[in-house]
């Protein structure tokens, strides 16, 4: 293979990196503990030899109840990670984003070439919302990206500093809410009518469809029509849209139960995890939330986890701002036990109660 072929960008890219480990609690990818069974009436709907509905149009009406917005304002992804692509595609760069926060809006933006205009987040993790300022009347960025709640953080942003930034902003805002579900911040689906310049992104992944690939932007139908245009004719697949159409409409009672469970999960663990002298458990409004080991490094707490059965996700020196931390997954209550002995047996206190 003549590497010298291959543009430089994407050379300079590094790969997005996901650890596979077997081990007795998995709490590394922020996936949700809960999946669903398939059932086999769904599957037979599927017709193996045909394209799959190109406009997945049973699929975004029933998320358009969901989210209580028209299905012309939703676009389909195969995964929000899609999105993300047409959504710079569409745009161009430079694409703004506060850090530590999704590598994919960098990633996608390097890998299109356009320029990144990376913005530090204050050190209690909040938007820096001056220097973002700042950067938009100096530097023009033709899209921004804010998650909020923002992964790996945790932490919803300040409504009103997410506000300002679409007000100041003359390129397009998309407002990602992978985590809005464990959130009590309401989401930003109801401002689409009141600013021009606002997406929302969604995903199922995050709430146990993980395996569906299933992403969405939501937002003005002409912005929401340009975006359209890139997107691969066929992009979400038949089984993907037969499986969550059957499970979202029937299983809607469940699908609040399990994300409570996980709220209520999330805070049983941070409160045990608070009780531990030598650790900084960081506040979260997702189904996940950072630790930081006090006496020992991030590394060396990270590895004895594994080797106890507990996969989490360590930040190496790659992302200074995360120095020592680990980013934690709430699993089943189950798993989520498990993790807190190992824990306990790794920092060998006592609780400070
Ligand atoms: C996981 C995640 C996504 C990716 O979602 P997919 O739909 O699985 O591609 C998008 N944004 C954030 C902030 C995430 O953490």
């Amino acid at each position: 293979m003549l590497v010298s072929l291959i543009k430089q960008n994407v050379i300079n890219l590094s790969a997005y990196k996901v650890n596979d480990f077997e081990c007795k609690a998995k709490l590394d990818a922020n996936e949700s503990p809960f999946g669903f069974d398939i059932s086999p009436e769904a599957l037979n709907l599927v017709k193996t030899n045909k394209y799959p509905d190109p406009e997945a149009r049973e699929l975004r009406a029933i998320l358009s109840k969901m989210w209580d917005v028209p299905p012309e304002n939703i676009l389909h992804g195969n995964g929000s990670d899609e999105l993300i692509y047409y959504c710079i595609m569409a745009t161009g760069g430079p694409v703004l984003y506060p850090t530590p926060t999704f590598v994919m809006y960098s990633i996608i933006a390097k890998s299109l070439s356009e320029a990144t205009l990376p913005i530090a987040l204050n050190e209690d993790f909040e938007l820096d919302t001056d220097a973002i300022i700042k950067t938009i009347h100096k530097k023009n960025p033709r899209i921004i990206f804010i998650s909020s709640p923002n992964n790996p953080t945790g932490n919803a942003f300040a409504v009103e500093n997410i506000h300002r930034i679409i007000m100041e902003s003359k390129g397009l805002v998309v407002v990602d809410e992978a985590y809005q579900s464990f959130s009590d911040k309401p989401s930003f689906v109801s401002y689409i009518g009141n600013y021009d310049n606002l997406v929302v992104m969604k995903t199922l992944s995050k709430i146990g469809f993980a395996a569906l690939r299933l992403g969405f932007v939501i937002g003005r139908e002409d912005i929401i029509k340009e975006i359209n245009k890139l997107r691969l004719p066929y992009n979400v697949n038949s089984l993907s849209q037969t499986i969550a159409v059957d499970l979202l409409s029937k299983k809607q009672s469940e699908l609040s139960e399990d994300i409570q469970t996980i709220i209520s999960e999330r805070y049983r663990l941070m409160e045990r995890l608070n009780e531990f002298n030598a650790l900084r458990v960081y506040p979260s409004d997702s189904n996940f939330f950072l630790i930081k080991p006090l006496r020992m490094k991030g590394v060396e707490l990270y590895s004895k986890l594994l080797e106890s059965g507990v996969a989490v996700k360590s930040f190496g020196a790659a992302v200074p701002a995360l120095n020592d931390c680990l980013r934690v997954t709430v699993g089943t209550p189950e798993e989520n036990t498990f993790f807190l002995n190992c824990i306990e047996k790794i920092l060998n206190t006592k609780r400070t109660t």
